[in-house]
């Protein structure tokens, strides 16, 4: 059995012309004797019908007060229509489809509400249907938990649901389909000439993926790697086949790309810097802190601490619960709202002197402050404020010549 998934995103779903296409990336597959597993995510962005968000909306305006658990039942709403419409659409074009839930497909997950994390997957019957010669069309971004409820994976789950299926399935490769070409250099909404990538491996892009880069769920990655599939991130309007995922020797094998010294530029908006002073003589500042933070549950990241006091940052939606978390400390924060989170990644930066001052050049010549920096063996992160962003971006890919 040779079998292929397919997940199709939002936009690939949204109008009947790229429905089309859809139905004709599913064709040509099957034209090639793969057996088929379709992921679809909920049509459209927020403002159209079926999408999430619309749905989030409309409870907001009808009580705002649904617990996690319905929640969850409202947001896998969208997902059975999108799966709904499009096993209509390939049964009228004579292809023999079916449709499952997420828990019919038989992902079991914990009840972590809005948050789940695929626990095990049971394909028993996406392998019945597929012998019987069906298409499966499986509803991504959603399972059940040990009691039947349903739950959801949080942002971006469609590509957990993806390649978490193509790992249970024993699949050859998983197929993102997206309204861009490929991984890019960075996104083209801020770069226009960011150049597709031909081949990158799981651990660069799991790093931009974190770091921002979201053409890409980094946890769908992460299982992509685990299982060792090859995944193709590529476009549902054309036929090219987009940007190869695949572990390190597949790449040497491919012979197509010489070790890269920066593969991309990713960003995260809507970040708030937090600065706390240390009075003198107190020395359990960052234990206090830093616990305090913890037991809000808030996520920390760019923590500098020095003798004079801790620098972090936190989710500019976490700001006020931090703020107000260190204020009943007996502290006085300093915060920086809006600011922005903007990466240089690249396996091949490791041990390369003058990749930080380049950066620094780059971003004082655009005329743009640095409030913040730090770095990895793979990464070099600068937090500029918001309004920088997008120039900080297009300045960084530039200076490392990454355009077309
Ligand atoms: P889907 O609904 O298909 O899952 P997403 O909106 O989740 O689509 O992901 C596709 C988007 O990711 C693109 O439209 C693009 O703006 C954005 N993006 C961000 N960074 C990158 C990058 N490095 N390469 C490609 N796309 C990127
Ligand atoms: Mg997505």
């Amino acid at each position: 059995m040779k079998i292929l998934v397919q997940k199709f995103g939002g936009t690939s779903l949204s109008t009947a012309e790229a429905r089309a296409h859809v139905i004709e990336h599913i064709q040509a597959a099957l034209n090639q004797s793969y057996q088929v597993v379709v992921v679809v995510s909920a049509m459209g962005r927020k403002g159209e019908p079926y999408a999430t968000d619309t749905l989030l909306d409309w409870i907001a305006s009808n009580g705002d007060s649904l617990p996690s658990r319905e929640m969850d039942m409202l947001m896998c709403c969208g997902e059975l229509i999108s799966a709904a419409t499009l096993c209509s659409l390939l049964n009228e074009q004579g292809i023999r489809a079916t449709a499952l839930t997420g828990a019919q497909a038989g992902i079991r997950t914990n009840d972590d509400f809005g948050n789940a994390q695929i626990e095990s997957i049971q394909p028993k019957r996406i392998f019945e249907l597929l012998k019987q010669g069906n298409v499966v069309i499986v509803t991504g971004f959603q399972g059940e938990t040990a009691q039947h409820d349903f739950t959801t994976l949080g942002r971006g789950g469609s590509d957990t649901s993806a390649t978490a299926l193509g790992a249970a399935l024993k699949a050859e490769m998983v197929d993102i389909f997206t309204d861009v070409s490929g991984i890019l250099t960075a996104d083209p909404r801020i770069v226009e000439d960011a150049k597709p990538l031909d081949v990158v491996s799981y651990t660069e892009i799991c790093n931009m993926a974190h770091l921002g880069a979201k053409v890409i769920h980094p946890r769908a990655v992460e299982v992509a790697m685990h299982a060792n599939i090859p995944v193709r991130v590529r476009s549902t309007f054309s036929t090219e086949t987009g940007t190869l995922v695949t572990n390190p020797t597949a790449i040497k094998e491919t012979g197509s790309v010489q070790d890269r010294l920066i593969t991309g530029i990713a960003h995260v908006p809507a970040i708030t810097q937090i600065r706390v002073t240390a009075d003198d003589g107190v020395f359990d500042l960052q234990l206090r802190v830093f616990k305090a933070m913890a037991k809000e549950k808030i996520s920390v990241d760019f923590i500098n601490v020095n003798p004079s006091g801790v620098v972090y940052t936190v989710y500019d939606k976490e700001a006020a619960r931090a703020e107000a978390a260190l204020v009943s400390l007996g502290l006085s924060p300093q915060l920086i709202p809006g600011c922005a989170k903007v990466s240089v990644i690249g396996g091949g930066m490791n041990g390369v002197p003058g990749i930080m001052a380049t950066i620094v050049e780059a971003l004082t010549d655009a005329d743009i402050g640095i409030l913040q920096s730090a770095d990895s063996n793979t990464t070099i992160w600068v937090l500029v404020q918001g309004e920088n962003m997008a120039e900080a971006v297009r300045a960084l890919h530039r200076r490392f010549n990454l355009h077309r």
